[in-house]
């Protein structure tokens, strides 16, 4: 009896940008829990679906979760527990269940919460890695994202100016994922930072891919949620 659930990473968009092993995971599995968003005018929509179309897996295969995307996290909380229900059912009458997180499924993904619930159940866990959205950012934009003696701070939109400020002054190359929840703190660091060097990324590996690097630019900028920002000394 199978008793794993396989949380597969799907890369930052582009459907190539999957690993070989996530791939085949995906051809074995029978059912592919998927996260989806509903739009204001309620329709169902999923980038991970989409991906998993380009890479034609099968449609009956693919079950798209909603989540819903209010700061209420309860919310987000009774969606993943009924995804738990179901993945652990499909689990039961014997099928072989995948959970695809974009980028890297244990970078910055809210499904980590329901891998633990899993693991508190004693259904066995287990994820193949993926390309980050930064990592691909970076070949997008043909940075090195860090060399030699360089130091990477990753962090989450919740900075403010003066603390970016202070990281820049430490040294430390940065980056910015869900720059969407701090976009007066950007625009008010590129202002206070002429010298350094930054590089904007929108939707990369999908056909609305944006690369900025103009500061001017990046500074009247409005970031929408799939973007992120790379600074550089
Ligand atoms: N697991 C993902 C990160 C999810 S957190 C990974 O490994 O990359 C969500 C944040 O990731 C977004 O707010 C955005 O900052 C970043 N992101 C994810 N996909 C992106 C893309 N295609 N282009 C730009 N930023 C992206």
């Amino acid at each position: 009896m199978n008793r794993t659930i396989t949380f597969v990473s799907l890369g930052p968009g582009e459907p190539e940008l999957i690993t070989v092993k996530g791939l085949k995971t995906l051809q074995q599995a029978d059912q592919i829990f998927c996260p989806a968003t509903l739009t204001p005018s309620g329709k169902q929509v999923s980038r991970a679906a989409n991906i998993l179309r380009a890479l034609e897996i099968e449609e009956h295969k693919i079950r798209p979760f909603v989540l819903p995307m209010s700061k209420d996290r309860q919310k987000a909380i009774e969606a993943y527990d009924q995804l738990l229900v179901d993945a652990a059912n499909s689990l039961h009458e014997g099928k072989k269940v995948v959970i695809v997180a974009e980028g890297d499924a244990g970078f910055y993904t809210s499904i980590q919460y329901i891998y633990h619930q899993l693991e508190k159940e004693h259904i066995e866990v287990k994820r193949v890695p993926g390309i980050p959205a930064f990592i691909a950012a970076g070949a997008t934009g043909g940075l090195h994202i860090v060399k030699q003696e360089e130091r990477l701070l990753v962090i989450p939109g919740t900075a403010t100016a003066d603390e970016l400020d202070q990281f820049i002054r430490q040294g430390y190359n940065l980056v910015i994922m869900k720059l969407s929840a701090c976009i007066e703190a950007v625009h008010e660091c590129i202002r206070r930072h002429p010298e350094t060097h930054f590089h904007y990324f929108e939707n990369v590996g999908t056909e609305k891919e944006k690369y900025i690097s103009d500061p001017e630019i990046i500074a009247q900028t409005n970031f929408p949620y799939f973007s992120l920002l790379i600074i550089q000394a």
